[in-house]
């Protein structure tokens, strides 16, 4: 029973992430902190770290702050959200920094309708180069048009 309730703590975070993610996004990046995320939208350099970077940095703390709370002064609790918010960092750089920008080339053919779905979401909103009118903030959830619209165009 304890397992299945701490596997649910790791669940739970990921997906609560999604949405801090999707807010943190919307709000900060394109908000106070977009000259760190605004070189994301227009590159403006041939470096390979943008400065759009710092934020694996900035979101790594309150992962790294739980898994040590968890392991030094044994808060389970607080361990199993720092699995669930370090999981759900490495799937955000999986999937935004190699899948859909290819910084590093692999994982570039899918026919997967998921992967196909969020990719032309993300690729919409790299569509506005600005820091207003945004469009699809989040990364492994996207508003429901592109899963219908990625099912259809399912290549058989
Ligand atoms: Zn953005
Ligand atoms: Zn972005
Ligand atoms: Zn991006």
């Amino acid at each position: 029973m304890a397992t299945l309730i701490n596997i649910g703590i790791v669940i739970g975070t990921f997906l609560a992430m999604e949405g801090v993610a999707w807010l943190t996004h919307k709000y900060i990046m394109h908000g106070v902190f977009w000259f760190l995320h605004k070189d994301h939208h227009q590159k403006d350099h041939d470096d390979f770290l943008e400065r759009n970077d710092f934020f694996f940095l900035i979101f790594a703390i309150p992962g790294i702050v739980c898994l040590a709370l968890g392991n030094f002064y044994d808060y389970r609790i607080a361990l199993y959200i720092g699995i669930g918010i370090t999981l759900y960092g490495f799937c955000y750089f999986l999937v935004h920094d190699i899948f859909i920008h290819q910084r590093f080339k692999i994982f570039r053919n899918t026919d997967n309708w998921y992967f196909k779905a969020i990719r032309r979401a993300h690729k919409m909103h790299h569509k506005h180069i600005n820091k207003q009118d945004g469009e699809c903030f989040g990364m492994l959830w996207v508003p429901f048009k592109y899963f219908l619209e990625s099912k259809k165009t399912k290549t058989i």
